[in-house]
């Protein structure tokens, strides 16, 4: 996006001292656009010249005694933001010659549609948010859950929680209770990680010792838990693309058949795959 310097400033009147602030905010509000017809008022640059400036910071009450709608704003604040329009040239003489029917009333209409179109507008025009991972590997190794700790280390500033369950069929409610247990406070305390960190090693402690004692439960049932995490990028939106990191929590029975190194109790499993929404 191009930005008028101050010299390229078409002004009407040599005696207006607009501030740089309420110069800015009436050109990012405005979308470099006449709030009338809509024109983009930097021309573009031609092989030869720089952008040419092409609209006016227009006055909806003129400044001074004679011009187009004077007297209808406090003098004190007749330079200011709420009292200027962003007009192209043919668009700013209309206004000025036809204070009739383009009232001061009129005009801060015209004004507020006009920047509520191109908030609308850029709104839409945003990239979309995306999730991005490696597409070499949706597949994620995951770990036997040992400890407290361990779990912790899997779910602490994840972004997005992949939880998977005991499977329903034939299986003891109050094993599925205990694994849903379990997974529900994992999500809790990931959650709240960042804010758990900021606590202190004391706040940390006691995060772990809750997840040891729910995986504790799990074990004595001859249930394990395997852990993964899988780091990508968000990109999109407004700001710039940042990490993301997705953790992964599996609650198995002891002689899962996914589990395929029976020795260190390890397995690949299938991540989620790129996605965005
Ligand atoms: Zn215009």
């Amino acid at each position: 996006m191009c930005h008028p310097r101050d010299s390229d400033v078409i002004r009407h009147d040599a005696l207006v001292s607009i501030s740089d602030k309420d110069r800015k905010i009436l050109w990012a509000r405005s979308g470099n656009r006449c709030a009338l017809c809509r024109r983009v008022l930097v021309a573009e640059r031609t092989a030869t010249d720089d952008e040419a400036i092409v609209g006016d910071e227009a006055h909806i009450a003129a400044r001074s005694p004679g011009g187009s709608r004077y007297g209808e704003c406090p003098t004190d604040i007749v330079d200011r933001y709420d009292n200027l329009i962003l007009l192209c040239r043919v668009d700013h003489k209309k206004v000025d010659d036809q204070p009739q029917h383009y009232t001061t009333a009129r005009l801060r209409q015209v004004k507020t549609e006009h920047e509520e179109w191109v908030e609308r507008t850029l709104g839409n025009i945003l990239p979309p948010i995306r999730f991005q991972f490696d597409t070499n590997n949706i597949f994620f190794r995951a770990q036997l859950m040992h400890t407290g700790g361990d779990v912790w280390h899997i779910i602490e500033g994840a972004h997005r929680f992949f939880l998977e369950d005991l499977d329903e069929d034939g299986a003891d409610p109050d094993d599925l209770a205990c694994s849903a247990d379990f997974l529900q406070n994992a999500r809790d305390w990931g959650e709240i990680s960042s804010e758990v960190a900021d606590n202190g090693m004391r706040a940390v402690r006691e995060a772990k010792n809750s997840l040891a004692i729910d995986l504790k439960a799990l074990q004595e049932r001859d249930f394990l838990v395997l852990g993964g995490r899988r780091h990508g990028v968000i990109t999109g939106g407004v700001g710039p693309p940042s990490p993301i990191a997705d953790a992964y929590l599996i609650v198995l029975r002891a002689d899962d058949p996914r589990v395929t190194d029976q020795a260190d109790k390890t397995g690949q499993f299938h991540g989620t795959q790129p996605d965005s929404h």
